[in-house]
């Protein structure tokens, strides 16, 4: 008997999560609360955020066979290129194989993509239906529109703030912790110059690192790059003191001073719109059981939204995707155990991803500059040249592998703590060089 899934959110994990249910046999219905992102003149009005693609997201859009027809819609990023406030730029390779790249794409693009494929498998969607209750027992779901929907599987893939989530909570024990970033962030366009062409180098993902805010800027297909401002909220150089044409424009003059070459009508762009805010979710369970063998489960930022400091939250929702899948195909008729499978083998591995992602806003505000950090990555990179298969930095392992992410933290610790003797040993030679020749210089003076 073909069993029924319905999945609420046809965002990035939704969609994705349809084709593969499609593709096991499900019988799949999603409710997505927006209008179709195919439908003309979406693109325009959707977020026009642009998102980087790792090892994660890689394979899981290889297993459905996506991965090559995406390709045209993607760039490739090979580093990062940091902008100093002297105008200095300082290229930091990703990695050192040649298939260790990240892919900029826009979220818009990717979204109709995933839908048209699920489309293609025969997934049927409901447009402009937002789910408002959610049944546990049965279990249903609740549209805008008073219709109830049963199915076999409900996947919420409802995003950082889930109705899903929020229901399955309601009257059991379920915790839930929500912590929003100090710090908010609003798109700005680096256009293509009056040649055509990009105004920087496009194969590379740009950062602006500061302590008083942060910039960084993906690459678009067209030539053009999507930069995001990270700023705090408040203060007089946040997003509440930055209120005039003028404090905006000195603001950038002084910290960011080749942003207003790249961007000439930054200060319009930067008025236009208000901040939007950042938050890390870490709940427990993600999945409920019913009766007769059906379940509940969430996936993506729905289960586990983390700040995009590591851009890992989309490659961690389709890894969901794909892992969830694993466990259907280990236990094909017996769903709770899936869904249990699933819940015990993904939470703590995304429980430490948000905990690296809030750690990486520390590294790409303070530490991309310093002449330390800089050194330590050198020789963490020139180990991994030297040993590829055990030496591997932990910004390899979290993008460029699909190493549980809990596994990765493990060894990268365990390399830390030699590469902080390594660096310790170099320094102090270094230290021991200059007193000698300190010392010499003295003697013969
Ligand atoms: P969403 O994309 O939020 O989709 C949820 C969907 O559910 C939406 O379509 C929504 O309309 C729908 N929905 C919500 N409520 C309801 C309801 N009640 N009924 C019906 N439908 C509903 N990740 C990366 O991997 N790399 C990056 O470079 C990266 N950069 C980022 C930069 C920024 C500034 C931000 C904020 C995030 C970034 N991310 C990045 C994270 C990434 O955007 C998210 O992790 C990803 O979008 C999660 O996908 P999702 O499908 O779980 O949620």
């Amino acid at each position: 008997m073909t069993r029924e899934a319905l999945v609420v959110g046809a965002g990035l994990a939704g969609s994705l999560t349809a084709v593969y249910l499609a593709r096991r046999g499900f019988h799949v219905r999603v409710l997505e609360r927006r209008g179709d992102p195919r439908a003309p003149g979406a693109r325009e009005e959707g977020r026009s955020i642009n998102l980087g693609l790792s090892q994660r997201g890689i394979v899981a859009l290889r297993e459905i066979g996506l991965l090559e027809r995406l390709a045209p819609l993607t760039v490739p990023m090979r580093g990062r290129v940091v902008h100093l406030p002297d105008g200095t730029l300082r290229f930091q390779p990703y990695g050192v194989a040649e298939d260790q790249i990240l892919h900029s794409v826009l979220r818009h693009d990717l979204n109709v993509a995933l839908v048209d494929e699920a489309d293609r498998l025969g997934v049927g969607f409901s447009w402009g239906r937002r789910v408002t209750a959610v049944d546990r027992a049965e279990p249903a779901v609740t549209t805008d529109d008073g219709t109830a929907h049963t199915a076999d599987l409900v996947v919420g893939a409802d995003g950082a703030f889930s109705a899903v989530r929020t229901h399955l909570g309601r009257g059991r024990r379920m915790d839930l912790h929500q912590e929003f970033l100090e710090w908010g962030y609003k798109e700005l366009l680096i256009g293509v110059g009056d040649d055509g062409r990009p105004r920087t180098e496009l194969r590379a993902l740009h950062v602006w690192p500061g302590d008083e805010g942060l910039i960084v800027a993906h690459p678009n297909v067209d030539g053009s790059l999507t930069a995001t401002v990270f700023l705090p909220f408040d203060g007089p150089h946040g997003f509440a003191g930055l209120t005039g044409a003028e404090r905006v424009r000195s603001f950038f003059d002084r910290r960011f001073p080749d942003t207003l070459t790249l961007i000439p009508d930054l200060v319009e762009q930067f008025l236009a719109h208000p901040p939007a805010s950042l938050v890390t979710v870490r709940t427990a369970p993600w999945h409920v059981t019913a009766d007769e063998g059906r379940g509940i489960v969430l996936v993506g930022d729905a289960a586990h939204a983390v700040y995009p400091f590591f851009g890992q939250g989309m490659n961690a929702a389709f890894e969901d995707c794909s892992v969830l899948d694993r466990c259907l195909a280990a236990h094909p008729d017996d769903l709770p155990a899936a869904l249990a499978r699933f819940e015990t083998t993904r939470r703590p591995h995304t429980d430490v991803l948000a905990d690296l992602s809030k750690r990486n806003f520390v590294e790409l505000r303070d530490k991309v500059r310093s002449p330390l950090f800089t050194a330590r990555r050198k020789v963490d990179l020139a180990l991994h040249r030297l040993f590829p298969n055990t030496w591997v930095p932990l910004y390899t392992l979290i993008s460029h592998t699909t190493v549980p992410y809990g596994e990765a933290l493990t060894r990268a610790r365990r390399q830390d703590r030699v590469l902080g003797g390594v660096t310790a040993a170099v320094a102090g030679a270094a230290l021991a060089g200059l007193a000698r020749r300190s010392r010499n210089k003295g003697r013969w003076s």
